[in-house]
């Protein structure tokens, strides 16, 4: 089934995951443990990060397949606009959907570090032009094989693109700007948005309020980052320009890193925050939580667990560290 007919179209909250693909031979095995802890809790889809190198991607695409090939969990490619033409972009679309992926999430991508943004000279300016590419490629190959067309029918496309609760930092855009790139995006054929993280429930409701009073219809999943690791917070500031609340941080804060006792106790805190953070925005109206794990299944199944949405696997032992037992009661 297409992902975005689960998005409000079901009478529990959509849970979902994002990882991004190993960095280096070592960490494969590692992040395989963590995708059938993730399983456990029967996601709605897992979607995988696409990098700026050419390395990265291979990466990516090597996971998308194991994904699609192993498990029965439904992976959404990321797909960016950096470095690549409009045809290369086609290219790498064409094989995607010759893999059976059927999912995507369509982002123009992230400037280098030392500059801002500047599309290849033969290629897309923004994440909605990349969602109008992969609707003309699927058409196309639709109108040219009938078999394809049937295919098409009973395992739709579903396009994925990202909203900013928080202003697209990267870019400095003010935030109509960001509501009408939003607005693009539909028109171009998304068929639901994942937000970029943000640590207070107004946030999300006030861009989704915005987002609908502008004519956006399709579901905004918030993008949620489990709150347990300040280290972890700090560089996801620094990455995507969100700050992270000095509440959270004193919260966190008040804890000794080197004492195994108090990170456990700092986990359980950690995870409480996240969990009225989780709790707010599905009372907000939000249609599930996309929880951006890091590649650690831990804090991202105790936070779920924590919200009542952990699904009714049962879990193979604590998901932290054997030394905190506790933790099993958020
Ligand atoms: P766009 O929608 O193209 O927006 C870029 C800028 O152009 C914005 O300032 C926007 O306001 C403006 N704009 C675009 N169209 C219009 C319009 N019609 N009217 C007015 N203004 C417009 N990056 C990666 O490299 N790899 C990943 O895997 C990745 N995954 C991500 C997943 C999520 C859920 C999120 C939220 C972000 C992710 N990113 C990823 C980061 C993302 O690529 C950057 O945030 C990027 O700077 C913006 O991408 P976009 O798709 O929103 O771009």
């Amino acid at each position: 089934h297409a992902v975005a007919d689960g998005l409000g179209a079901v009478d529990r909250p959509t849970v979902s995951f994002e990882l991004f693909p190993p960095r280096n031979p070592d960490a494969a095995p590692r992040l395989w443990a963590t995708v059938q802890e993730l399983a456990a809790a029967r996601p709605d889809f897992v979607s995988v990060t696409y990098g700026a190198s050419g390395s990265t991607r291979t990466t990516t695409r090597q996971l998308v397949r194991r994904l699609l090939r192993e498990t029965s969990l439904t992976p959404i490619a990321h797909l960016t606009c950096v470095a690549a033409s409009a045809d290369d972009l086609a290219r790498t679309v064409e094989e995607f959907l010759d893999e059976g992926v059927r999912s995507f999430l369509a982002l123009r991508g992230d400037p280098p570090a030392d500059g801002s943004w500047a599309p290849h000279p033969e290629g897309l300016p923004t994440a909605s032009a990349l969602v109008a590419l992969l609707r003309d490629v699927e058409r196309r190959r639709c109108a040219s094989s009938p078999a394809q067309a049937v295919r098409a029918a009973t395992r739709p496309l579903s396009v994925a693109v990202a909203a900013f609760p928080r202003g697209n930092a990267g870019s400095g855009s003010s935030r109509e700007q960001d509501v009408a790139a939003l607005l693009a995006k539909q028109q171009a054929g998304a068929d639901f948005a994942i937000t970029q993280v943000f640590y207070d429930v107004a946030d999300y409701c006030e861009l989704v309020a915005l987002a609908r009073d502008a004519g956006v219809t399709i579901p905004v999943v918030p993008g949620i980052i489990p709150t347990t690791d300040p280290a972890r917070l700090r560089r996801v500031a620094q990455l995507t320009g969100v700050p992270v609340p000095q509440r959270v941080l004193d919260v966190l804060d008040a804890f000794d890193a080197d004492e195994p006792a108090d990170v456990a106790r700092r986990h359980r805190a950690g995870t409480r925050m996240g969990v009225d953070l989780v709790n707010g925005v599905l009372d907000g109206g939000a249609p599930g939580v996309h929880l951006y794990t890091f590649n650690t299944h831990g804090p991202a199944l105790d936070l779920l667990d924590g919200a009542g949405l952990g699904g009714d696997a049962p879990r193979a032992h604590s998901r932290v560290t054997p030394a905190a037992p506790d933790l099993l009661t958020v």
